[in-house]
């Protein structure tokens, strides 16, 4: 076997895979960590979403694995490390749907500041209630970004469209950064200062042992009173239950969540209950151009991986440092 597709996929550049190479797709083989374990045994390249856990235990049964593609961003379900140890390439195409996730992160501002979408619910349910769905205008008012990577700057540049400042809290980026000039942000050593001066606060940091629940009761109190909270990174960098509890006690005034915790969350979660709340299922990549141009990048690179060819997007080494065995 060539290929094993362990999380639903359906794009023609797939199907272009599947005139070169023998492909197993199975959707629901992320889910059987025994099944996978077996399906990986013969194969030379995996293809996985966010879904499929990739870890150095799976890797050391697949000893003819020269490739791993990951078809979005965000590589906290792949033990890169593992992988690199063993000569695997690992590919994922980082910058292709980030123009999607930021305009998601500006949609769910929006729909915040003029509560859209429990407006749109009750039209839809025969109100005409415009008193209750008075809002606030993003002009003029401060946005605190987290992680001033490669969505964070697409958001900065989309939020001074808007007419709005933007403070950036991000210790990886030097002070003289060519990054500062093009988002017009200004970087706040301290996340504590960072929160505390903004109106909207958006995250788009990577899910590390650092940034894991770095959102948690602490870190509300430090934002504004009245401010909105945006997630469209990773769900483990919020503690759910303290951002219930800010929304609760009022301190903030709104908050919005495409990722979660647990994913799908388990039921009936508690931030269902608050209608200053939006809660989307993980659909930052989930645009037609987004998936297009990912699905697009990671199977020509499978290509070029199986091929003996240089890859483009991969996150560790371009070529497999292992050899590539033939096709069974
Ligand atoms: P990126 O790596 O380009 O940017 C992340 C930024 O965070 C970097 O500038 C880095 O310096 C900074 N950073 C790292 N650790 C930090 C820390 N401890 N404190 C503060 N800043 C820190 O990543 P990106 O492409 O902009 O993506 C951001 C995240 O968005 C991804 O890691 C992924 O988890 C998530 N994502 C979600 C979706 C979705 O569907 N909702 C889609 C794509 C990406």
């Amino acid at each position: 076997m060539d290929i094993i597709i362990s999380e639903e996929f359906s794009s023609p550049a797939i199907d272009r895979l599947g005139t070169r190479f023998q492909i197993l797709p199975d959707g629901a083989l992320w889910k059987d960590p025994a099944r996978l374990r077996g399906a990986v045994r013969e194969a030379r390249a995996l293809l996985v979403r966010n879904q499929t856990q990739v870890t150095a235990e799976l890797l050391a049964v697949a000893p003819k694995l020269v490739v791993v593609g990951r078809a979005g961003v965000g590589l906290d379900n792949i033990d890169v490390a593992a992988a690199s140890k063993l000569g695997i390439v690992v590919i994922a195409p980082l910058s292709a749907n980030a123009t999607s996730v930021a305009e998601l992160a500006l949609g769910l501002m929006l729909g915040l500041a003029r509560k859209i979408p429990d407006a749109a619910r009750s039209t839809r349910e025969g109100g005409w209630d415009r008193k209750s769905y008075t809002g606030v205008e993003l002009d003029g008012k401060t946005l605190c970004i987290c992680g001033l990577g490669r969505i964070g700057v697409l958001v900065a540049v989309r939020a001074r469209a808007f007419g709005m400042r933007v403070v950036a809290f991000d210790p990886l980026i030097p002070p003289d950064s060519a990054v500062l000039q093009t988002t017009q942000a200004t970087l706040c050593e301290k996340l504590e200062s960072a929160l505390a001066a903004a109106d909207f606060v958006t995250v788009h940091l990577p899910l590390n042992a650092q940034t894991r629940r770095l959102f948690a009761r602490k870190t509300f109190e430090a934002m504004k009173r009245g401010a909105f909270f945006v997630n469209t990174s990773r769900g483990g960098i919020v503690d759910e239950a303290a951002l219930s509890e800010a929304l609760r006690s009022g301190h903030l005034a709104g908050a919005a969540l495409d990722v979660r915790e647990t994913e799908p969350p388990g039921s009936p979660a508690e931030l269902e209950k608050f209608a200053n709340v939006i809660l989307t299922p993980h659909i930052g990549a989930f645009t037609l151009e987004a998936q297009r141009r990912t699905l697009e990048a990671v199977a020509d690179d499978l290509d070029r991986a199986l091929s003996g060819a240089p890859t483009l997007n991969f996150v560790n080494f371009e070529l497999p440092k292992r050899s590539l065995s033939p096709a069974t």
